[in-house]
């Protein structure tokens, strides 16, 4: 099994991985909801695990641990970093660590901003921008490196045209692949990957799928990125969206028919922010795999 993430994508058979979050601050509990999801998930076999890291920098010790304990599992795990919340020293250190844990895999970041946070700072010796971190991690040489796309434009302009810009930037400096931000209309990723290759973006980019199972969560979503609803969905959500469990059995179905649909469209592998949901995940891999091929179109 190559330790390279980037890897995988070669395997013409189809795959998924998974996104989890630590969610408390108390790291031993933290440690049973990751791994107690990730054991449920083990049914779809998911090629590796990503974390993802509160770029306020404060829970670095949590992140190191938490990726100890993936390396440990016999995952593949990749580890989220940040720009935001380290000084380029920190980022030394952390490389070191990380490698000395047995990760081989980051995902480069820029990361959120915190409300509390001037950044970027220009007293501090810190990276600016995602590419700044890649170009760093590359001279390092000892890890694959993946990064950030975003089908619909970032989050503070929407514009997709200069989001493929950035994106040529990244794979210049060495981004081995590259996982999306969610999307709910899949024909808004098939545009953006046409764009990405007509650049010249020759890296696999692998489409992340995320359900909506609660109406704050998609609301929150909707307010801080530029992710748009498909205007079925939405009359979907307008007629059933009070109900949670109703919802929730929306969210499902349109995230199992985003799968398949992506599937169908020749994405082998398929990235799932679980939000540490196993039931729900797990119910769309199965649907996805039996939704008839005209259904909800
Ligand atoms: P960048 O691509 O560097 O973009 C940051 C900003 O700089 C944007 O406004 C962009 O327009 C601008 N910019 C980029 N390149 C240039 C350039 N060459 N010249 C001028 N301006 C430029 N956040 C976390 O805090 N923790 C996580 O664990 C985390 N995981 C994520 C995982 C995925 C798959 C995705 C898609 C996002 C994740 N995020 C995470 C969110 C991400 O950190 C934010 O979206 C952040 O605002 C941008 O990060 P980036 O790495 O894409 O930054």
């Amino acid at each position: 099994m190559s330790e390279r993430i980037v890897d995988i994508f070669e395997n013409p058979l189809p795959s998924y991985s998974i996104e989890v979050f630590p969610p408390k601050p108390n790291l031993e509990k933290t440690l049973e909801i990751i791994f107690d999801t990730i054991d449920r998930l083990k049914v779809i076999d998911p090629s590796f695990v990503s974390v993802t890291y509160g770029s306020g920098g404060y829970n670095r010790e949590r992140a190191l641990s938490i990726a100890g304990h993936l390396i440990q599992g016999a995952y593949r795990a990749l580890s989220h970093i940040t720009a935001v919340g380290y000084l380029r020293s920190d980022i030394v250190d952390l490389l070191d660590q990380l490698y000395y844990l047995g990760v081989r895999n980051v995902l480069a970041l820029r990361g959120d901003i915190p409300p509390n946070l001037i950044f970027p700072d220009t007293e501090l010796d810190r990276f600016r921008y995602a590419y700044d971190l890649i170009d760093f991690v590359k001279r390092d040489g000892r890890f694959c490196i993946g990064a950030a796309a975003y089908p619909e434009g970032y989050a503070d302009s929407g514009d997709v045209d200069l989001s493929v810009l950035y994106l040529k930037k990244k794979a210049e400096v060495g981004a081995d692949f590259f996982i999306t931000q969610l999307f709910f209309d899949n024909a808004r990723f098939y545009r953006f990957l046409e764009k990405a290759r007509a650049v010249g973006i020759s890296q696999p980019i692998v489409p992340a799928i995320m359900p909506i199972l609660r109406n704050t969560n998609l609301k929150r979503i909707l307010s801080l990125s530029s992710t748009s609803l498909p205007s079925g969905l939405q009359e979907k959500i307008d007629r059933f969206g009070a109900d949670p469990l109703d919802l929730e059995k929306v969210g499902i179905a349109h995230a199992a028919k985003q799968v398949q649909d992506l599937r169908e469209h020749g994405m082998k592998h398929i990235h799932l922010y679980t939000m540490n949901k196993s039931k729900q995940i797990i119910e769309i891999c199965r649907l996805s795999e039996t939704v008839s091929k005209s259904e909800g179109r």
